[in-house]
């Protein structure tokens, strides 16, 4: 399709589009008064209507029912986390048993590495990628030392070639071969947050396991945004936030994945609580703990059921609109920022660079843009004129056009703000 720059261009695009309803699900910030472009759907997800209802339920079974609820709720609290397993399993291409809710993004990967990162003998290093999100290299580096490592040593870092934006496959690959036997676990961000680049999470997992390593997946940016199958990937596990393409809200509860192959391994270690005893003999009080045979058995706590509430109203959401609608969108609203960005570039030498790939199946619903020259004053003119993007340093803004809320229309307004940023300064 060749794109066109005009309002009436963007207007038929939105008109063909078949989510493009989904706009009126969510609450949008204003700005003078106006609804405004909203681009960091990757960081926090805007808030659907749909929520409050859910939230507004537990509320009033609380109210209602107090301690009964948990077994007399409309939805009752004691086993609420199961409601996920159908819906979320789709999302992230597992089965129901797969997969569960619980705790915050790392805090369950600290305690899934208790389980699948376990250093022995000359196998104890860990491969993950250059400048990942800060967050999983403080988790790396305190692990490796929990174990009595020395992070220069046990950590090893896939880097960029020098003046290229993104990680090579081949450079994942060939790294994964030369640590060999003396890797222990590969555990890399899925989509990496600063550059939006999607990594190929079935070839590299198999690349880890052949050299006997355990593969997980940070997958706080692609839970929601891409395509997984993480079953049949068999990725060994891996975790995701709810809050940024999920719109679950601040600071929301994480998903996880166990692949079934380790479900029935009684000599996993793992740090275990309550919530991941045997089900039917949960309230007997056991002294002994069994396991659930499933993610679950990696409950800890009963659960945060009133933060839970937002994740359930936007799992269902995701359900109902399915992956593979949200992807052919996705797909098509992303290269049509993206034209549009090259546009204004030429109308007004931006000179800004796109540093996401360009290639569809190694990015998602992201376009990560240096700004030669241009940078955070640009940046504030955006915010001021109603386009909510982010800023990170040195020079790079982040624009993520989620395709459950935003309109191809929204593009060209974006562009039309940007142009009008730069010719003013
Ligand atoms: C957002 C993000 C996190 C955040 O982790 P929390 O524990 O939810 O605060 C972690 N890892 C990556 C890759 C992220 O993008």
């Amino acid at each position: 399709m060749t794109f066109q720059n005009t309002r009436e261009f963007a207007r038929e695009l939105d008109s063909q589009d078949t989510l493009n309803h989904y706009q009126d699900e969510f609450i949008f910030p204003k700005v003078n008064d106006k609804r405004v472009i909203y681009f960091t759907g990757n960081s926090l997800g805007l808030q659907p209507k749909r929520t409050k209802a859910y939230v507004d339920e537990v509320m009033n079974d609380w109210a209602e029912l107090a301690v009964e609820g948990h077994f007399y709720a409309q939805k009752p609290w004691w086993d609420y986390q199961e409601r996920f397993a159908e819906p979320l399993s789709k999302i992230v291409g597992a089965l129901p048993s797969e997969v569960t809710v619980m705790n915050t993004l790392t805090v369950n990967l600290h305690l899934l590495m208790v389980s699948f990162y376990q250093p022995k003998g000359k196998r104890y290093k860990i491969i993950c990628e250059e400048k990942a999100f800060p967050s999983d290299q403080y988790m790396f580096q305190s692990q490796v030392h929990f174990h009595g490592y020395k992070q220069e040593d046990a950590i090893v870092e896939i880097k960029r070639r020098e003046g290229e934006h993104n990680i090579r496959l081949e450079d994942v690959l060939a790294k994964i071969e030369e640590v060999g036997d003396e890797l222990a676990l590969v555990l890399i961000g899925g989509v990496n947050y600063y550059t939006g680049q999607v990594f190929d999470i079935k070839t590299i997992t198999a690349a880890g396991q052949k050299v006997g390593a355990k593969v997980g997946w940070d997958l706080a940016h692609a839970a929601g945004n891409i395509k997984l199958e993480l079953h049949d990937w068999n990725v060994d596990f891996a975790a995701w936030c709810s809050y940024k393409y999920m719109n679950s809200g601040p600071g929301n509860a994480s998903g996880c994945f166990v692949h079934e192959k380790h479900h029935n391994d009684a000599n996993l270690p793992r740090f275990a609580g309550w919530w991941g005893h045997n089900k039917e003999r949960r309230f007997k009080m056991e002294p002994t703990f069994d396991p659930v045979h499933g993610a679950g058995g990696w409950q800890i706590s009963n659960l945060p059921v009133l933060s839970l509430a937002p994740y359930l109203a936007s799992v269902e959401m995701f359900a109902e609109v399915g992956m593979d609608a949200l992807i052919a969108k996705r797909d098509h609203i992303t290269s049509y920022l993206e034209f549009i960005l090259h546009e204004i570039d030429k109308e007004v030498k931006g000179n800004f660079e796109v540093i996401t790939p360009s290639n569809p199946l190694e990015r998602a619903s992201q376009l990560s843009v240096f700004l030669h020259g241009e940078g955070r004053s640009l940046f504030d003119y955006l915010m001021k004129n109603g386009v909510i993007t982010d800023w990170r340093e040195p020079n790079v803004i982040r624009l993520a056009p989620v395709p459950l809320y935003c309109s191809y229309e929204d593009m060209y307004d974006f562009g039309q703000i940007l142009k009008q940023g730069i010719l003013e300064k």
